[in-house]
């Protein structure tokens, strides 16, 4: 199933919907209303959050729809969690090989990691997958990309087993980890900073629910004003999905509606010769197998 967050052009509201065709959304409040379903379903966290019970409504009204669909091309589709409830856990140097382009810059002679690195990105960063990603050209001008696949954690649970993770997935989506490389490396090495400004963390454009979708083999690209950027396959992946889950949660209580950034490929723009960086008016297209694509113009604020 494929869930999104919409919203009507000339309208404010934010509404959930299964996406039922390339451009037809089911309106899920106004199927739970005509069902007579009490279930708390008008934000993508409230469905999350419902577990099994909510999924077996959104079963119901994707089989049986008693409303008309909405046509997206009155709509735009936002981030599917807009507004997550704290902030959208990273991580970093997950593929081998953009590991390796970053060696080279840093000329560390690195070694591989035992553990999974991770950071976070601010929830004030989430952005749509059709939104306008700002440009401050007064706080920086390193603006790169990083394509990554993202997880959205349902059940929560402590101490979750590598065995017992994927049981814990909703869900998966598509990031950009779009990063202000500069400010990225200008605060006494820690990464917050630079990947948690406004607008850096385009996501979308929907929720494949676990169900749905085999994470393990999915291609994914990068691309900037029409030019492939990064290609890979989440197979590539170093640490896989059940193993950051397992670190993640050691000790530290995951929630429904978490989300995990899992991590980009190589390609990004600090790491080529010469650097590139994406200028206002560049078009970044950031694609993922099976579950869409997001297209987001970078512009001046
Ligand atoms: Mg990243």
């Amino acid at each position: 199933m494929r869930l999104v967050t919409y919203q009507l052009l000339n309208t404010t509201a934010l509404r959930t919907g299964i996406q039922i065709s390339r451009d037809e959304v089911l309106d899920i409040v106004n199927e739970a209303l005509e069902i007579g379903s009490s279930y708390r379903v008008s934000t993508m966290l409230d469905i999350i959050a419902g577990g099994e019970v909510t999924m077996n409504l959104l079963r119901e009204i994707e089989a049986h729809p008693k409303t008309a669909p909405v046509m997206l091309n009155k709509a735009l589709l936002k981030a599917p969690i807009p507004r997550p409830t704290k902030n959208i856990f990273c991580v970093g140097w997950n593929y081998l090989d953009h590991f390796n382009e970053g060696g080279e810059v840093a000329k560390d002679n690195r070694e591989l990691p035992a553990y999974p690195v991770f950071f976070t990105k601010a929830p004030t960063a989430v952005n749509g997958p059709y939104d306008v990603i700002p440009f401050d050209e007064n706080i920086s001008t390193q603006l790169d990309w990083e394509v990554e696949l993202g997880v959205i954690v349902g059940e929560g649970g402590k101490n979750i087993s590598e065995a017992d993770a994927m049981r814990h997935v909703f869900g998966y989506t598509i990031i950009n980890d779009v990063t202000w490389r500069d400010l990225q490396r200008r605060h006494g090495g820690q990464w917050h900073k630079g990947k948690s400004l406004d607008g850096t963390c385009p996501m979308g454009p929907c929720i494949v629910t676990a169900d749905a979708i085999d994470p393990t083999n999915l291609d994914l690209e990068c691309r900037v004003s029409g030019v492939v950027k990064q290609q890979s396959n989440t197979k590539h992946l170093y640490f896989k999905i059940p193993r950051l889950i397992h670190d993640l949660s050691e000790g530290m209580t995951l929630e429904a509606g978490d989300i995990i950034s899992t991590g980009t490929p190589e390609g990004v723009g600090f790491a080529r010769k010469p650097p590139e960086w994406m200028q206002p008016g560049d078009l970044l297209e950031t694609t993922i197998e099976g579950i869409g694509i997001m297209r987001n113009v970078i512009g001046f604020y």
